[in-house]
């Protein structure tokens, strides 16, 4: 099961960081990498758009799970560079961008960069987004209000 998240307009997150000249950003090693939401190649993109932007990017790092306990471990070797920014980018679903406020040692905002949209399956996701759709977790309905995520999964969903 994987958390399913979309890339917030770049336009929403700019207005998130209006007032951070410097930002630490953070991606998720695990259902954001797999979404290609908040994986190394999107955060260091998202770098790259904030510095053309005329801002700092104090440093950035991809947490193995951020909304594991552990992640208060990797926030504590980070924490020179974190320090230094005004504001966290955090690229990966709520729940991350909760634990890593919540482990934050100053009082520091946490933007999220994702929208998060809905628990699958992720084979299921990546069938319904590809060639075949034959395969719809149930749990990805439920979460939807019983309503399904896109038209994509009005093809003949099944449970996993
Ligand atoms: S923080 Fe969200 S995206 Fe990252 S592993 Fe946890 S549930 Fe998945």
């Amino acid at each position: 099961m994987k958390t399913i998240t979309s890339s917030k307009p770049v336009e929403e997150v700019m207005g998130y960081l209006e007032k951070c000249c410097k930002v630490y950003i953070i991606g998720c090693g695990t259902c954001a990498t797999m979404c290609h939401t908040g994986g190394k190649s999107e955060v260091l993109g998202m770098k790259k758009k904030l510095e053309g932007s005329g801002k700092k990017v104090t440093g950035w790092m991809i947490v193995p799970t951020a909304c594991d306990e552990l992640t208060k471990y990797a926030l504590d070797e980070e924490a020179e560079r974190i320090k230094e920014a005004d504001c966290v980018l955090a690229m990966t679903c709520a729940v991350g961008v909760q634990t890593i406020s919540l482990h934050m040692k100053d009082s520091k905002p946490v933007y999220p960069a994702l929208n998060t949209m809905f628990i699958a399956c992720l084979l299921a996701w990546r069938t319904a987004r590809g060639t075949s759709p034959r395969c719809v977790c149930s749990v990805a309905v439920a979460c939807s209000g019983g309503r399904r995520p896109s038209a994509r999964w009005s093809a003949a969903p099944r449970a996993c």
